[in-house]
C-alpha cells in the first residue's frame, strides 16, 4: 500500500501545475500518467497564448505556476497579436518547441523533492462515506490520499477516429484510459461525451516554402513570465497558405467518409475549433480559409498544419493538403485524427474545483469539459492551491470574475451547463478592460504569496514595481510639457501639436501619443529609463482612466447580487413563482451567491426577484 498527501492523475497540463504546486507547498505527491514520455505533451499545436489564452498563462505566472516560464524557455517564435489594438485584446502567443517544452516541465517536476512519478493506469476510485480515499491501477496496486487530483485530458473512454475506422487510443499512440470513467459513474457523477481533432503532421523537406506568406516572430519580443531575465532566443517563421477550390472539392466529394457526418462521432466538438470540412460547410460562402504552417520542434523537419485539423480517412487527407500551394508534393509523417472521450459536466464542482458529491476529490482540466492547454493549466493550479487549503483545513480560494480570466473560467463552468468543448473567449469576460494580460501581476501576485507559491524576494519585487508605476503616474498628472518648435515638430509625426503647457498625463490621452513618445519629447522621461513592463503600465492606467473607472463602477453594481448568500439549505422545490426549468437548474447547480444564480442560463431577473424574498424570509426564519 502507498500512501501520499495528494494524488494526482494525468501529467497534462493542468496536472504538471497541480503537481508542481501541492508539492511545492509542501504536501507529498504522487503525479500518476499514462505514458511518462508523454509529460506536458501538446498533442494539437505547440503554441500558447493568444487571444484570452495569453491572460490565463500571466495569471498562471503571477499566482506562482510554471506554464509562463516553461514557454519562455523553450520559444520558437513569440508575437504579440493585435498589438495596433486596445490593451484588453493584445494577446502574446508563442510557437513552442514542443520537445523541449516537455523535457523542460518534466525536469522542474522531477527536481521536486515532494514529488514522485508514476507511470500507470488509475482504474478505480477508493472513496469511504463520500470522501476519497485514493485510487487503484490497473494491476490493482492501492494508492492512498486524502485528495485526488483528476485532470486525464481526452484518455477517458476515448476513441480516435481516422475516416470511418476507429483506434482504442486518447492520443495518437497512446491508449485510451479505462475503468475511472465508469467508477466516476458508479459513484453517481454524471458523465458525458465530447471530441476534439487535431491535422496531419507533415515533413518540411516536402514543403515548397516559397509558395507561401512567411510569418516572422516579434523583433523585440514580450514574455509570459513577470519574472526578469528571460533568455532570447534565436525565432523561427511560420508560413501562411490557403484552401483552394480543389480542397473544397475533395471535402464535399468524402463528406460520407467523415465519422462526424456519418454520425459516428456522438461527442459534440468545440465550436470555436471548427474542423476543415466544417469550415467549408458551415461557412460555405468563403472560398478559401487561412492554413497556417507551424514547426512542431528546432531539431525535427514535422510541421503543423494549422486550421486543417479533420477526421476524414487517411487517403483523403494527402489528396486535401496537396490541393493547398507549396504542399503539392507534401508527405504526411501523421495523419489528422479526431479524438472522443468522456468528460465530468463541471456543474458537479465547486468553484474550488473540489466535486460537491466526494470531499478531497479534485478535476481539473479537459475533464471538466474545457479545451486547450492553457485552460486545463489554469484550473490544474487552482485545484492543486485548494488541494492543500483542503487538506490544512483552511478555506479555499473562489476567484471572482472580475479578478481573472480563471475566475471566469471555473465560473462558466460550475454555473453553466456546458455542453461543447469550452475554450476562453476575450468576450467571455464582461470586465475585459480589467483583465489584461499586462496587469495579471496587479491583479493575483497577492494571491500567490499568500498561498506560498510566490516568494518574498518576488513579492517584494513586485511591490517596488507598483510603486514605480503609482510615482510616473503622479508625476504625468503633475509635470507639464511647453511647447516648443522642437516639441511641435516631434509631435507632427503623430498628427499632434501643443499651443500651451499640457500635463505629461493630458498629452498621452491624446491619440498617437504613447510614453514613448513622451519619452522623445520628455528629458526627465528620459532620465528615468523605465522599463517596458512598467510604462505599459503607466499609458494604459492614463489613456484609458474613463473605461477603467466605468469598468469598476459596473463590478461594484453587480458585487451586491455577489455578496448576497444563498443559504447552503435552501429548498428549491418549496420555491413558488418561478418554473420548474428555472427550480431543477438552481437544484442542480446550487448556486453560491444570488450573482451567480442570475448567470445560470435561463434564470431571469424575476427569478431572481423571487430568490431574494425567498434569502429574506429564510433568514427570518432562522433568527
Ligand atoms: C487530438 C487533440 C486535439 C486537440 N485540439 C485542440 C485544439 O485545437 N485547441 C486546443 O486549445 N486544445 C486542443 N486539444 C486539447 C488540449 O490538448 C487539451 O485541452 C489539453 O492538453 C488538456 O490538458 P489536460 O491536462 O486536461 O489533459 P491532457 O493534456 O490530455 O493530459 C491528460 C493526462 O492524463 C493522463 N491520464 C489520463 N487518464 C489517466 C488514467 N486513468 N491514469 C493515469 N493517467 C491518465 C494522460 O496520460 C495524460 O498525461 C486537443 C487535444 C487532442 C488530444
Amino acid at each position: 500500500m502507498f500512501k501520499y498527501d495528494v494524488i494526482v492523475v494525468g501529467a497534462g497540463h493542468a496536472g504538471c501545475e497541480a503537481a508542481m504546486a501541492c508539492s511545492r507547498l509542501g504536501a507529498k505527491t504522487l503525479l500518476a500518467s499514462l505514458n511518462l514520455d508523454n509529460i506536458a505533451l501538446m498533442p494539437c499545436n505547440p503554441a500558447i497564448g493568444g487571444p484570452a489564452k495569453s491572460c490565463l498563462v500571466r495569471e498562471i505566472d503571477a499566482l506562482g505556476g510554471i506554464m509562463g516560464i516553461a514557454t519562455d524557455a523553450t520559444y520558437m517564435q513569440l508575437k504579440m497579436l493585435n498589438s495596433s489594438k486596445g490593451p484588453a485584446v493584445r494577446a502574446l502567443r508563442a510557437q513552442s518547441d514542443k520537445k523541449e517544452y516537455m523535457r523542460f516541465v518534466r525536469h522542474l517536476l522531477e527536481s521536486e523533492e515532494n514529488l514522485s512519478l508514476k507511470q500507470c493506469t488509475m482504474s478505480e476510485l477508493i472513496v469511504k462515506d463520500n470522501q476519497v480515499k485514493g485510487l487503484k491501477d490497473e494491476f490493482g496496486l492501492e494508492y492512498y490520499a486524502p485528495v485526488v487530483i483528476l485532470t486525464t485530458g481526452t484518455s477517458l473512454e476515448a476513441r480516435i477516429w481516422i475516416g470511418l475506422q476507429y483506434l482504442e487510443f486518447g492520443r495518437l499512440g497512446e491508449a485510451s484510459a479505462k475503468g475511472l470513467s465508469p467508477s466516476l459513474k458508479k459513484l453517481g457523477f454524471n458523465i458525458g461525451r465530447l471530441k476534439t481533432g487535431t491535422p496531419a503532421r507533415v515533413d518540411a523537406r516536402t514543403i515548397n516554402f516559397d509558395a507561401m506568406v512567411v510569418q516572422p516572430g516579434d523583433e523585440n519580443p514580450s514574455f509570459f513570465s513577470f519574472l526578469p531575465d528571460r533568455p532570447i532566443r534565436k525565432q523561427y517563421p511560420c508560413y501562411l497558405t490557403r484552401t483552394t477550390e480543389k480542397t473544397h472539392e475533395v471535402i464535399k466529394n468524402n463528406l460520407d467518409k467523415s465519422p462526424m457526418y456519418s454520425g459516428l462521432i456522438h461527442g459534440i466538438g468545440p465550436r470555436y475549433c471548427p474542423s476543415i470540412e466544417d469550415k467549408v460547410i458551415r461557412f460555405a460562402h468563403n472560398p478559401s480559409h487561412h492554413i497556417f504552417i507551424e514547426p512542431e520542434g528546432k531539431d525535427t523537419y514535422e510541421m503543423y498544419v494549422q486550421g486543417f485539423s479533420t477526421s476524414l480517412p487517411a487517403d483523403v487527407q494527402i489528396q486535401m493538403l496537396r490541393s493547398l500551394p507549396g504542399l503539392e508534393n507534401v508527405h504526411i509523417m501523421k495523419p489528422a485524427y479526431a479524438v472522443e472521450y468522456d468528460y465530468m459536466p463541471a456543474v458537479q464542482l465547486s468553484h474550488s474545483l473540489m466535486t460537491k458529491k466526494v470531499k478531497g476529490l479534485f478535476c481539473a482540466g479537459q475533464i471538466n469539459g474545457t479545451s486547450g492547454y492553457e485552460e486545463a493549466a489554469a484550473q490544474g493550479l487552482l485545484a492543486g492551491i485548494n488541494a492543500i487549503k483542503y487538506l490544512q483545513d483552511k478555506e479555499m480560494i473562489t476567484l471572482p470574475r472580475e479578478s481573472s480570466y480563471l475566475g471566469t473560467l471555473v465560473d462558466d463552468l460550475v454555473t453553466k451547463d456546458i455542453d461543447e468543448p469550452y475554450r476562453m473567449l476575450t468576450s467571455r469576460s464582461e470586465y475585459r478592460l480589467l483583465l489584461r494580460q499586462d496587469n495579471a501581476d496587479e491583479r493575483l501576485t497577492k494571491i500567490g504569496f499568500d498561498s506560498g507559491l510566490i516568494s518574498q524576494e518576488r513579492y517584494n519585487n513586485y511591490l517596488a514595481k507598483q510603486k514605480t508605476i503609482d510615482q510616473e503616474i503622479q508625476r504625468f498628472l503633475q509635470e507639464k510639457i511647453s511647447p516648443s518648435e522642437k516639441v511641435n515638430n516631434i509631435l507632427s509625426k503623430y498628427n499632434q501639436n501643443i499651443d500651451r503647457g499640457l500635463k505629461l498625463a493630458e498629452l498621452l490621452k491624446r491619440p498617437n501619443i504613447t510614453y514613448e513618445v513622451i519619452k522623445e519629447l520628455d528629458e526627465n522621461t528620459q532620465k528615468l529609463g523605465l522599463t517596458r513592463d512598467i510604462y505599459e503600465q503607466v499609458e494604459v492606467k492614463i489613456k484609458y482612466e474613463g473605461y477603467i473607472k466605468r469598468q469598476i463602477e459596473q463590478v461594484n453594481m453587480s458585487d451586491k447580487l455577489e455578496k448576497i448568500k444563498i443559504p447552503e439549505n435552501i429548498d428549491y422545490s418549496k420555491i413558488e413563482h418561478i418554473s420548474t426549468e428555472t427550480r431543477d437548474k438552481l437544484a442542480k447547480i446550487r448556486p453560491v451567491t444570488l450573482g451567480q444564480a442570475s448567470r445560470i442560463g435561463g434564470v431571469k431577473p424575476a427569478d431572481i426577484s423571487v430568490l431574494m424574498i425567498m434569502i429574506e424570509s429564510h433568514k427570518i426564519k432562522s433568527k
